[in-house]
C-alpha cells in the first residue's frame, strides 16, 4: 500500500490561504472539511496518531478532489497525490467494508464499460418510478455509503445508445499531422456528439483522427477513488493501444481523463513501464489546449441568439480539472470569443467545482446538489443563452441544474460551439428540455 512521504505533507505550512478556495471549507464551514484540515488527518495517520476510522474518514470523502486548493496554495502542497493516497488507504482499511468497497468498485467498473454503463443508464429510466424518479436505487445506495438520496441518474442527449466512433478519419484540404482522440468511457454513452464535433473539428483544421476501438479508459475514475491499481491496468492498455496508432498527439475533450493521462508518469513511477508513461504523456493534448496552440482556421458561419439577430451569449465554467489540474483557463476563452456573433460574459466563481466531480454526486449528493445551486445561481446571474465547459461530468451535472431555470439555458462543450461555426448548424443546439 502506497505511504505518505513526510516531505510531501510538511509541505503544508497551515497558513490557511487555501480555505476560501475550498468549496466544501465554504459551504459547511468546518476546519475538518477544509484541505489544511485534511492534511493535518493524513498526518495523524501517517505519523501513527490515528488510524483510518469513521470520524476522519468521512472529510476524506467529502473531499471534491477538485484541486482549488493546489491553485491556492503558496507553498506547492501537491494535494492530488495526497488525498489519492488517503482515498487508497481508506478503502483497504476495516474502517470501509468489504461490502460497500466491493459496491464502489461495482460502480466504477460498471460506469467505465460504456455497454454495460448504457445497459444500465436504459434500465434505470425503466425502473425510474420505483426508486424517486431517476436517483440511484435507496438500498444500493445505503451500500455504498451515500448519505441521502437525491441524485439523479445522468441525463443523456442522444439516448442510452452506445455510440462509437471508431476508425481513421481523413482530413479535409491538406493534412498537417496525425492524432488520436480519446472518446472516454462515461463520455462515449452521455456525449456521443462531443466526440463527433471534436472528430469534425480536427478535421476541419487538417488533421488524420485516428480512433482506436480498443482504447478503453483511462482510469481516471479508479484513481480518483482508491482503487490506484485498476487505474494503472487500464493506463497501461490505453498507452499501448495509441503507441500502436502511432499519434503525434493524443486528444482529449475531458477534464478529468486528461489530467489523468498527463499524469501518467508518476502513476508509473519506479515500475518498468516509468519512461513509456512518461513519453505517452508528454502527447497528451487537451482539444481547447491543442487547437490554441495551432492555431485555427476561421470559422464563416457567426452565430446568433436564440431570437436569430443578436449576438450569442454565452459563458464559461472552469472545470477543476482543466483549471486547477491543468492550469487550462486561457485557450478555451480564446476560441471562444474567435467565433463570430458570439459574447462571452464571464461566470462568478467560474472555478468552483460545480459539484460533479466523478462519482462524488452519486456518493455525497448533498453538498453535491448544494454546490449545483451555487453555480446555477451564478450562470442565470450572467444572462447567457449557453454555459460552456470542458467536462462531461460538468455538463451532466449542470444540466440538471438549468432544469430548475425558469427560462431556458443550454449546456454544451466549447468545440461544439465551434463546430456549429464551421457547419452553420443552429437546429440541434443542446437545450436541456
Ligand atoms: S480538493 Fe477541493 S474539496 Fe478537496 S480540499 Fe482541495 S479545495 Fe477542498
Ligand atoms: S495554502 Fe497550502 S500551505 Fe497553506 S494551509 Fe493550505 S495547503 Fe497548507
Amino acid at each position: 500500500m502506497q505511504e505518505f512521504r513526510s516531505e510531501d505533507l510538511l509541505k503544508c505550512i497551515h497558513c490557511g490561504l487555501c480555505l476560501q478556495a475550498c468549496p466544501t471549507y465554504v459551504e459547511a464551514g468546518s476546519e475538518a472539511d477544509s484541505p489544511r484540515g485534511r492534511i493535518y488527518l493524513m498526518r495523524a495517520v501517517a505519523e501513527g496518531r490515528i488510524q483510518w476510522q469513521a470520524g476522519a474518514v468521512e472529510h476524506i470523502d467529502a473531499c471534491l478532489g477538485c484541486l482549488a486548493c493546489e491553485t491556492a496554495c503558496p507553498s506547492g502542497v501537491k494535494y492530488g497525490w495526497l488525498i489519492e493516497i488517503a482515498r487508497a488507504q481508506v478503502e483497504r482499511s476495516p474502517a470501509r467494508s468489504g461490502v460497500r468497497r466491493l459496491a464502489r468498485k461495482w460502480l466504477l467498473d460498471i460506469m467505465t464499460q460504456p455497454r454495460a454503463f448504457a445497459l444500465a443508464l436504459k434500465a434505470g429510466r425503466v425502473f425510474a418510478p420505483l426508486f424517486g424518479g431517476g436517483s440511484l436505487p435507496v438500498p444500493f445506495a445505503r451500500l455504498l455509503g451515500a448519505g441521502m438520496v437525491v441524485a439523479k441518474l445522468p441525463q443523456v442527449r442522444s439516448g442510452t445508445s452506445h455510440t462509437r466512433l471508431a476508425g481513421v478519419y481523413p482530413p479535409v484540404g491538406e493534412r498537417r499531422d496525425r492524432v488520436g482522440l480519446l472518446t472516454g468511457c462515461v463520455a462515449s454513452v452521455l456525449f456521443h456528439e462531443v466526440n463527433a464535433a471534436t472528430v469534425a473539428v480536427l478535421q476541419r483544421n487538417g488533421f488524420e483522427v485516428v480512433v482506436p476501438p480498443e482504447q478503453g479508459c483511462c482510469g481516471a475514475l479508479h484513481l480518483h477513488n482508491g482503487f490506484p491499481e485498476e487505474a494503472r491496468r487500464r493506463a497501461l492498455r490505453l498507452i499501448e493501444c495509441f503507441e500502436r496508432a502511432g499519434v503525434d498527439a493524443v486528444i482529449v475533450n475531458s477534464a478529468g481523463c486528461g489530467s489523468t493521462m498527463k499524469e501518467y508518469g508518476r502513476l508509473f513511477a519506479c515500475t518498468p513501464h516509468d519512461e513509456r508513461a512518461r513519453a505517452f504523456s508528454a502527447k497528451v493534448k487537451d482539444i481547447m489546449e491543442f487547437l490554441a496552440e495551432v492555431g485555427i482556421a476561421p470559422p464563416e458561419h457567426p452565430l446568433t441568439g436564440r431570437d436569430g439577430r443578436s449576438e450569442l451569449v454565452v459563458t464559461y465554467h472552469d472545470a477543476c480539472h482543466l483549471a486547477h489540474a491543468q492550469g487550462i483557463r486561457r485557450q478555451p476563452r480564446e476560441i471562444i470569443r474567435s467565433i463570430p456573433g458570439v459574447r462571452l460574459v464571464e461566470l462568478d466563481e467560474a472555478d468552483m467545482c460545480c459539484g460533479s466531480a466523478g462519482i462524488y454526486n452519486l456518493l455525497q449528493p448533498e453538498m453535491a446538489s448544494r454546490l449545483l445551486r451555487r453555480k446555477v445561481e451564478r450562470v442565470r446571474a450572467t444572462g447567457a443563452e449557453i454555459v460552456l465547459t470542458g467536462n462531461p461530468g460538468c455538463l451532466a451535472w449542470i444540466a440538471q441544474g438549468l432544469n430548475d431555470l425558469p427560462e431556458p439555458v443550454a449546456i454544451m462543450h466549447p468545440v461544439e460551439l465551434l463546430h456549429r461555426a464551421y457547419h452553420g448548424e443552429s437546429d440541434t443546439l443542446y437545450h436541456p428540455r
